[in-house]
């Protein structure tokens, strides 16, 4: 009856939002990506459907696939619950399963949720605001469809922090670009492996050295003066200045 495409957070389960863990609560069947963690999953009832739709090699479910899905198991069950990492609409292609279940007759609504582009770097210790510092934050995706060369060349801004989702396949390009565009060779930089979880890691660097660090996804990368920062006590954190 109702598909309801709600945040996941980013990792912890305590850092869901209390609407999006009601409707867990509430479920039929969970429809989850493989970012999702267990603990979160655990706060569905024990005999909930769920289905994973998580997009690795060799077992692609493609999206228009997963829209159909969605409109098809929004027509069979009372209460279906979409679970997307972080922020359903911040690269999650949320919009494009809202449309999808309007255009099949399907009720939906969206939970926010808090998404690891602020949450990754706070995390570090990283306010992606500093007064002095920082007078705004871009959050970009670093993986690019296709040949847009030039693209990071264009972002290059010292006065913002810069926060890359899907950014690590892409990490070295993204800083040649970056520094060809004008910012310097030691601007700070930050990588937050999968942050909120117990796997959390956390590696600085400037960004001369950001093609060479030895990080892995799921990542954020923050550059600017702000990645410098470290103002709160860290889960773990690595020196990495190569
Ligand atoms: N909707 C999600 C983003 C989906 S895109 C959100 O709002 O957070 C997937 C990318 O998000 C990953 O490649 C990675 O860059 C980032 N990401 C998601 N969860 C993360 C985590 N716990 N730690 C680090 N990066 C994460």
């Amino acid at each position: 009856m109702t598909v309801f495409l709600v945040g996941a957070g980013p990792g912890d389960a305590d850092l869901l939002t209390v609407r999006g863990a009601r409707l867990l609560a509430a479920a039929d069947v969970v429809v989850h990506d493989r970012l999702v963690e267990r603990s979160v999953l655990e706060l569905a009832r024990r005999d909930a459907e769920f289905i994973d739709v998580g997009k690795e090699p060799g077992r692609f479910t493609s999206q228009s696939m997963i829209n159909d899905l969605l409109v098809s198991l929004g027509r069979d069950y009372d209460t279906v619950v979409r679970l997307k990492g972080g922020d359903p609409f911040v690269f999650g292609r949320g919009g494009e399963e809202m449309i999808a279940l309007r255009e099949g007759g399907v009720a939906s609504e969206v939970v926010p949720g808090v998404t690891s582009a602020f949450a990754g770097p706070l995390a570090a210790g990283i306010p992606v605001t500093h007064r002095g510092l920082s007078r705004g934050v871009m959050v970009v995706t670093g993986h690019i469809e296709g040949h847009d060369d030039g693209y990071f060349r264009r972002l290059a801004n010292p006065d913002l922090s810069l926060v890359v989702l899907m950014g690590v396949g892409a990490r070295a390009s993204i800083a040649a670009e970056l520094i060809d565009g004008g910012l310097t060779h030691d601007t700070p930089v930050a990588v937050i492996e999968s942050a909120w979880t117990a796997r959390q890691s956390v590696t600085r660097a400037v960004l001369r050295d950001l093609g060479s660090l030895n990080v892995a996804s799921p990542a954020i990368i923050v550059i600017g003066a702000c990645a410098a920062l470290s103002v709160c006590d860290l889960m773990a954190e690595t020196s990495a200045l190569v």
